[in-house]
């Protein structure tokens, strides 16, 4: 047996994979650059390799959600441009200024520390201002608008800060057609232009996440930040399938059976018995459950390849495991059990699992536990 089919469980990450993805996204992307968005360990993917990967590929921009996850990315030796977006007052803007990191601006409190740590840093900060265009989540709103723009002019004219990008984020471009798309397209070209007329000279305009990238030129401006669709995941089964657009899924989640046993029919299954065998039968354990990010939600419904058939979850999943009724096949202990992958071998998909949980791929890989080796293939 190899070294990873000794390991109970593994979530192999085809680097190659993602390298192919970045480029047909920066097809797709034509012209504009491409942020590789890495936030929460690149959705579970391993940020570091990922980020990597990404640059290889073209990625001129890193993208993460707080300062630790872009100071990470510096400390592993990722040079060139990172953002970061997600702060909170009392933040550490002065490292970012000092690790050379863009970070966003919603509103007068993050202006404010931003250029007081500028002050201390005794440099500029690269600064982007976020717009709310409707997502109504982070950024400044329209009314809000001249005021932050204002004053991050005047902090530029002292020289404290630079504002090097104007941005927003979708609420609805994975629901193609959606009202909401062309409004806030609309509310982002004016708050654009108001911020120009202003005399803001920003290096980038972006708005565009994954299913915008794939399906909105319009929407594409200087750059594009995409996540899930680099770690070759649909946005929304709307879009359909990652395949229909050339994407590759990056991940594959596997686990070696630690049990193979006969039980006659009906033995209760897992907690609860919400499974019954039917008839005598032969019962596979998968030796991994919620505590690695299996959906309990998926109980009864997860599909499962085990020796070249697609099983279900029989019962509930518990933290560590789960159990298949294997129809009285007998693969040896130690068979592999491929949760979801690309599908080369038939089986199930980051989608399939998504379903079965009612919930998004999103979700899916981001939620793999630590406890999983990541296995860079
Ligand atoms: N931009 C921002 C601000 C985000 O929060 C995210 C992730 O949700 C993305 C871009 C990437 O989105 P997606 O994974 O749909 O490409």
């Amino acid at each position: 047996m190899n070294e990873t089919a000794s390991l109970r469980a593994r979530a192999e990450i085809d680097l190659a994979a993602l390298r192919a993805n970045v480029r047909v996204l920066r097809e797709r992307a034509a012209g504009a650059q491409l942020m590789a968005v890495l936030k929460s360990d690149a959705y579970g993917h391993g940020a570091v390799p990922c980020a990597r990967a990404a640059r290889e590929a073209g990625a001129a921009w890193l993208g993460t959600a707080t300062p630790q996850e872009a100071f990470a990315l510096r400390a592993a030796g990722l040079d060139g441009r990172i953002m970061c977006w997600l702060w909170t007052p009392g933040g550490p803007w002065r490292e970012a200024i000092e690790a050379d990191v863009d970070v966003s601006v919603s509103g007068m409190w993050a202006l404010r520390e931003v250029v007081a740590a500028a002050a201390a840093a005794g440099r500029p900060a690269r600064i982007q201002l976020k717009a709310d265009t409707g997502l109504g989540r982070n950024g400044c709103q329209p009314v809000d608008w001249p005021e932050l723009v204002a004053e991050a002019r005047a902090a530029e004219r002292t020289g404290r800060v630079r504002v090097t990008g104007l941005w927003s984020h979708f609420a609805c471009a994975d629901e193609p057609g959606h009202p909401s798309i062309a409004a806030q397209l609309g509310v982002f070209r004016d708050m654009v232009a108001y911020a120009e007329k202003e005399g803001v000279e920003p290096e980038v305009r972006h708005m565009a996440n994954s299913p915008a990238t794939l399906t909105l030129p319009e929407s594409h401006f200087d750059l594009v930040r995409t996540g899930i669709a680099m770690y070759g995941v649909s946005p929304s089964p709307e879009l359909g399938e990652p395949a229909d657009f050339g994407l590759r899924p990056v991940m594959t989640l596997a686990a070696s059976l630690a049990l193979v046993k006969d039980v006659p029919a009906g033995h209760g299954i897992s907690y609860g018995h919400h499974y019954t065998t039917p008839a005598g039968t032969t019962l596979g354990l998968v030796p991994v459950g919620y505590a690695d990010g299996v959906p309990r939600h998926a109980s009864g419904r997860g599909p499962v390849l085990v020796d070249g058939k697609v099983r279900t979850v029989a019962g509930r999943v518990a933290m560590d495991q789960f159990v298949v009724d294997l129809g009285g096949d007998r693969p040896e202990p130690g068979a592999d059990a491929v949760l979801f992958g690309p599908g080369d071998r038939g089986e199930p998909s980051v989608e399939d699992w998504a379903v079965a949980a009612g919930t998004i791929g999103y979700e899916i890989v981001t939620r793999i536990g630590a406890r999983v080796p990541r296995v860079y293939v």
